[in-house]
């Protein structure tokens, strides 16, 4: 199976890739956590995108189509693949297009997943992650007991900076400018299903799967 999960920063696509990834049991392919692997490792790769995510614009396309070239050529995606974050723009559409005519492949299936502005900003700006142990939390939805600490190891709160109101919203006008012409261009191809996001994440795998 080949799919590829659109929406919003926030919609929910890594939680439901994860999920995906379990069932169908082939990798998720997320190009948000591989650039930030390599802002980890502060690899040259990763100094040069580091300023490019905080401020919650996009890396560019020829960079992204590296990574993915990389990881066809590695064969950890021949069996079937999830992605998640990508492609984000009509070029990396057509990128994607023409490594899989190489191969005679076409993608199975294109999830887009609907969530309003509001609740973007909602979902992403009201999360808080531990410094220490990594746990998430969420002003809105699981709020920490003892503002600023971690209820399992009370280590400090931080938030990213990607992850702050301003950048949010930022974030929300660039998916609309550049990822979200997406969606007419996966209708045409006739592969598109629309999936609302606004239910529980059990609810929404369930319509996945039904659509799917
Ligand atoms: P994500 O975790 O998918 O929201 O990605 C985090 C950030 O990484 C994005 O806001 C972009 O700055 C960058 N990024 C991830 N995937 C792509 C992509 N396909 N094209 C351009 N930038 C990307």
């Amino acid at each position: 199976m080949r799919f590829v999960l659109l929406g919003p920063p926030g919609s929910g696509k890594g939680t439901q890739a994860k999920m995906l990834m379990k069932k169908y049991n082939i990798p998720q392919l997320s190009t948000g956590d591989i650039l930030r692997a390599e802002i980890k490792k502060k690899s040259k790769l990763g100094n040069n995108v580091k300023a490019i995510i905080a401020a919650g614009n996009l890396v560019s396309d020829d960079i992204i189509l590296n990574i993915i070239e990389k990881c066809d050529k590695n064969g950890t995606c021949r069996d079937g693949f999830i992605l998640d974050g990508f492609p984000r723009t009509i070029t990396q559409a057509n990128g994607l297009k023409k490594l899989l005519k190489k191969r005679d492949l076409k993608l199975n299936k294109v999830i887009n997943i609907n969530i309003p502005d509001k609740e973007v900003i909602k979902r992403i700006s009201g999360r808080w992650t531990c410094t220490n142990c990594k746990e998430i939390f969420n002003v809105y939805s699981k709020p920490e007991k003892k503002k600023g600490k971690c209820d399992k190891c009370s280590g400090e709160l931080y938030q990213r900076d990607d992850q702050k109101e301003d950048v949010v919203k930022d974030r929300l006008k660039v998916y609309k400018k550049q990822t979200a012409p997406l969606i007419e261009y996966y209708k045409k191809e006739k592969n598109l299903i629309d999936i609302n996001g606004i239910l529980s994440i059990k609810e929404v795998f369930e319509e996945i799967l039904k659509k799917l």
